[in-house]
């Protein structure tokens, strides 16, 4: 029996498996317990920042590993290499996130003379890799010799990718200056070499495969090597602090900029209270931004966005001509709107001072982000690829029942051609094929209050459709293409100047295609090709863009040439359809009455056609593969979409408020 006071204690710190001690000594062993609990849960959250912010596609680094420890000599003190006859495997095996709860499975520490040796390596290395891509060269493409050196270069890349992966995570020792040193230099050597051998496989490739038919070739290394990775954890995280305040908090600038300098201030106080700032520290404080512009161009979040030139008076959209880092734009309209006429001739730009120096800015500017920018970055995120792919092959199957749940499930998706002629669904295996939803709507961006201002700016929206929803509706994964300016929403034939910067990067992304050098699935590359696969509106919204009669109009439906007088028609066979392109019937299709109506010398005869045909010209008609008769109309999507686009234009970086 135990004494009164005596209790069994089962604490971790001080393991006593089951002892019997007094009370208070319990309390105190209880207590040591939890904030020993506490101190782990404090590094397991350190960790994690440190991942999600050092590397771009959130593995963690942190890892315990022995690959390389003392205990086999410097001979294992590289990862050893992977054999070159190995084809590798397209998909990189990324090692399983996890957390090892014990801090003391920590990389360890690197001295001097250890890093020499490994640098050693990577030079024989870099050697071996220019002497096997002089042999490639030189063979005759697509010989078994070419296909050799590729192999071998491909496995060299592998190890100086693996390299690269662990010596970012190695901690020099403290107080080692030159390890320190020599860990950056070789970081840089890396990098540099990295993206070399990338190149010279893609040569080697490039020479075996015919890209003569791709229009754009994107570079995505930025979404995988990013300069932050080598960066010091201390910056990055105090440089981080300012830009989630100034980002996500909406603070100014000039408070950021307060922000950033205290905390280098409180850095510098820490090194000194520690004897004194090292080499490496006053490189830290050295380095240390004072401007929050900088470091969100350091971070490099900001979308590529051209803005174009919209006319006050007739809204006609100019694309800036690029001269050097400025962009230059007409000084007046030369838009027609017939060919007799005089051109607009309304003023398009204004003065303004950009880094002291004198420049014209458009009067009505007109953002635009860059489409296959925002592919590049979309294909570099983990399972988007594979999502794709699969919700391409569920479309492609369809479904077993007649219901119809989305838009994928319909027949529209699956009859849109390629380039080819064959559908477009059925993707070669070397590409990745893309559909996209398009949605635009106009708002009031403050807000409809009955004494506010009556102000209307409208957002121009792509969604890929063969996501799941919830994947779809990520913010992350919305293509935000472009924001109308106000004051007012654009009148029926002026929304096409708008949706022209669209199309114009959609034409090309259906017929050639756009080459990305990498994307997460493809480390060597990829073709991706988009297509629209429907306009997701409401009722008004779809009819303006299209370019169709709205729907209390005398020919009232898209598809038929039913009047809005025999509206109580409901005798379905006796309803003539009209087609959308030419069929060689002799019956004017849509399309041909659109072109009608583009070509109209007048108004009075564009008045005309459009009460003949219940049509205008519409810059989606561009879009060879685009029908307007298989357009879906969708309420939920038309609800959601906007709404989500709102948030951003008011919220999200990049922006700012759609008043400006
Ligand atoms: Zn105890
Ligand atoms: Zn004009
Ligand atoms: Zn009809």
């Amino acid at each position: 029996m135990a004494p009164k006071q005596m209790q069994h204690c089962y604490c971790k710190t001080y393991r006593c498996s089951g002892s019997l001690i007094t009370y208070n000594e319990l309390r105190k062993h209880q207590r040591a317990d939890k904030s020993t609990e506490y101190q782990d849960t404090v590094d397991q959250i350190n960790r994690q920042i440190f991942d999600l912010t050092l590397r771009h596609d959130g593995v963690p680094l942190m890892q315990g590993s022995t690959m390389w420890g003392h205990r086999g000599g410097h001979n294992a003190s590289v990862p050893t290499s992977v054999p070159a006859s190995i084809p590798l495997p397209d998909i990189p095996t990324t090692p399983p996130p996890s957390y090892p709860p014990d801090t003391s499975n920590r990389v360890e520490c690197k001295s001097y003379e250890d890093l020499y040796l490994w640098d050693v390596e990577i030079a024989l290395r870099i050697e071996a890799v220019a002497k096997m891509f002089k042999q490639g060269i030189a063979t005759a493409v697509g010989s078994t010799e070419s296909q050799h050196a590729i192999n071998s270069l491909s496995a060299q890349l592998q190890w100086f990718r693996t390299t690269y992966h662990f010596l970012s995570i190695t901690q020099p020792s403290s107080s080692d200056d030159s390890a320190t040193v020599l860990k950056s230099a070789m970081l840089e050597t890396l990098l540099t070499e990295i993206s070399h051998i990338e190149k010279c496989v893609w040569r080697l490739e490039g020479s075996s495969v015919s890209k003569t038919s791709i229009a754009a070739t994107y570079d995505t290394a930025k979404y995988f090597h990013h300069p932050f990775q080598t960066t010091s954890p201390l910056l990055l995280v105090a440089v981080f602090i300012a830009l989630v305040l100034n980002i996500l908090g909406h603070v100014s600038r000039p408070s950021c900029n307060l922000v950033l300098r205290m905390l280098k201030i409180l850095l510098q106080s820490i090194f000194e209270e520690k004897g004194g700032p090292t080499q490496a520290e006053s490189r830290i404080l050295l380095n240390f931004p004072r401007d929050i512009r900088s470091v969100r161009k350091a971070f490099d979040i900001e979308p590529t966005v051209t803005i174009w030139a919209a006319c006050p008076k007739c809204s006609y959209t100019y694309e800036p001509q690029e001269n050097g880092n400025i962009s230059t734009y007409p000084a007046c309209c030369t838009h027609c709107a017939f060919p007799d006429k005089p051109p607009c001739g309304a003023r398009l730009t204004t003065r303004h001072v950009l880094n002291g120096e004198s420049v014209r800015v458009p009067i009505r500017p007109y953002p635009v982000q860059d489409f296959n920018e925002f592919v590049g970055a979309f294909l570099s995120r983990p399972g988007i690829e594979d999502a794709v792919r699969r919700g391409g092959t569920i479309a492609l199957r369809g479904t077993a029942s007649s219901d119809l749940h989305d838009i994928c499930d319909g027949s529209a998706l699956r009859e849109i051609t390629g380039p080819n002629g064959r559908p477009f669904m059925e993707c070669p295996a070397e590409e990745v094929r893309l559909f996209w939803t398009l949605s635009a709507d106009w708002f009031n961006p403050y807000l409809n209050k009955i004494a506010g201002k009556s102000v209307s700016t409208g957002s121009i929206v792509m969604t890929c459709p063969l996501l799941s929803p919830s994947l779809q509706y990520q913010a992350e994964n919305i293509y935000l293409a472009a924001i109308t300016p106000g004051p007012r929403e654009p009148s029926l034939d002026e929304v096409n100047y708008f949706l022209n910067p669209v199309v114009r990067k959609l034409i090309p992304a259906w017929k050639d295609g756009v080459w990305y050098n990498r994307t997460h699935n493809h480390p060597r590359g990829r073709l991706a090709r988009s297509a629209l696969a429907c306009v997701v509106t409401d009722l008004p919204g779809a009819r303006k863009i299209t370019g169709m009669a709205g729907h209390s109009a005398k020919l009232f439906c898209s598809l038929c040439k039913l009047t809005k007088d025999n509206i109580n028609n409901i005798d379905y066979w006796t309803w003539e359809r009209q087609d959308y392109r030419a069929t060689g019937t002799g019956l004017t299709s849509i399309v041909e009455a659109a072109t009608q109506w583009k070509n109209a010398p007048s108004k009075r005869r564009r008045k005309q056609i459009f009460a003949q045909y219940g049509v205008r010209y519409s810059v989606l008609m561009e879009l060879e593969y685009f029908d307007f008769h298989k357009i879906c109309c969708c309420r939920r999507y038309a609800q959601h979409v906007p709404r989500l686009s709102q948030i951003s234009c008011q919220e999200g970086p990049g922006y700012g408020s759609p008043s400006k």
